[in-house]
């Protein structure tokens, strides 16, 4: 593992845990960059997590890379129209009052009917 790895890791991150494959998820998209899941609590028929492999906190250090925040959206759209009609809604909770519980930045991919209005 080369000094990048190390530092873009952080050892109490279950989402880390899952980028290195020491937690199981249903992956159902792996690149170089990003990797992709279904959520453990499904709340929409597909609901699927894209995670970029490198930790970073929220979708504000996310937009520091501005291509992968594109490919992040990118996936997202992919995996939408894989699984669903291609139609999606994608929520990045950011600050622990907006709901983030994992602090490694991950887009929720909703998608596979009609969502309701309001909060994730
Ligand atoms: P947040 O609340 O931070 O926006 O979203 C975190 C999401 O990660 C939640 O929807 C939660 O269900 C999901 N999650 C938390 N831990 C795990 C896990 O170990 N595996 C999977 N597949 N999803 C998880
Ligand atoms: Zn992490």
């Amino acid at each position: 593992m080369g000094s990048t790895d190390t530092e873009h890791r952080d050892p109490d991150c279950v989402f880390c845990k899952i980028v290195a494959g020491e937690i199981p998820s249903e992956r159902v998209h792996e690149d170089e960059r990003v990797i992709a899941f279904a959520d453990l609590h499904p709340q929409a028929p597909v609901h699927v997590l894209v995670v970029p492999r490198e930790h970073r906190r929220d979708v504000t250090e996310l937009a520091a890379d501005p291509a992968l925040l594109a490919h992040t959206v990118q996936v997202a759209a992919q995996v939408a129209g894989a699984r669903a009609d291609g139609d999606f809604r994608l929520v990045f909770n950011t600050g622990e009052s907006a709901g983030q519980t994992v602090f490694h930045v991950h887009a929720h991919v909703l998608a596979g009917g009609k969502l309701a209005e309001g909060e994730l």
